[in-house]
């Protein structure tokens, strides 16, 4: 078992449909920790940084339109293996794919914007978590307690 940080994004169709709580409690059941927690608005900035590996594709332009539809809620959250185990919490990128229980499955897009609108981002490595942890978050606002 590795003791790791994660970053979660909150992306605007949660908030919009207000899954905060819900998607929390999920995490909150598994044992993890929230060591950061805010909500933000994203510059294009951030976003080209943060969707450096999709920033060439023809869809990066409607990802970067969806993440600015609201703010969003960034999350930093402790636990066992909690990069792995966080992304199998939420399922695959489209939600039409995602299994019932997953948190995409349960309330990702279901109609043409199913690959788009999928509720959250997490990490999907340490050396992204690190990257992403320090992108989202200043060194001030991760608690330790
Ligand atoms: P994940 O978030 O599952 O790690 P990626 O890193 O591949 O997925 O993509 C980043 C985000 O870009 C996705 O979560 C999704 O919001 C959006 N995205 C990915 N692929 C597509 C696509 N084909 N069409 C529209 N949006 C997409």
């Amino acid at each position: 078992m590795a003791n790791e940080t994660t970053l979660i994004l909150f992306k605007p169709d949660a908030i919009t449909k207000n899954l905060t709580g819900e998607v929390l409690a999920r995490f909150a059941k598994e044992g993890f920790v929230i060591r950061g927690i805010k909500m933000m608005t994203l510059s294009d900035e951030i976003l080209a940084e943060h969707y450096a590996h999709i920033a060439a594709m023809p869809f990066f332009p409607s990802v970067r339109g969806f993440m600015q539809e609201t703010p969003v809620i960034a999350l930093a959250l402790e636990g066992d293996n909690v990069i792995s185990r966080i992304r199998d919490l939420l399922g695959p990128t489209d939600s039409t794919t995602a299994a019932a229980g997953t948190i995409r499955g349960d309330f990702g897009d279901k109609s043409g914007d199913s690959k788009m609108r999928n509720v959250c981002h997490a990490s999907d490595s340490q050396e992204a978590a690190a990257a992403e942890i320090k992108r989202f978050f200043k060194d001030s606002e991760i608690f330790a307690y």
